[in-house]
């Protein structure tokens, strides 16, 4: 198993990025592909409509690590 000694990314970051907003770093982009937290989060955000601005606080912040 891989071991992700990274930070995740942002949820702004995965938001503003699922948005159009901004574009991901190199290693937001690379950590995006091995890490699956951060894709479903950045799945959430996807299928959020644009227009409702309502903030999507990350419940599960915390994630085990297994
Ligand atoms: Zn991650």
């Amino acid at each position: 198993m891989k071991n992700i000694a990274v930070t995740h990314i942002e949820n702004r970051r995965l938001f503003e990025s699922a948005t159009g907003t901004v574009k991901l770093e190199d290693w937001e982009r690379q950590h995006l592909h091995l890490c699956e937290v951060c894709q479903s989060v950045f799945c959430v955000f996807l299928r959020q409509p644009v227009s409702n601005p309502k903030p999507a606080r990350a419940a599960k912040k915390k994630e085990p690590v297994a």
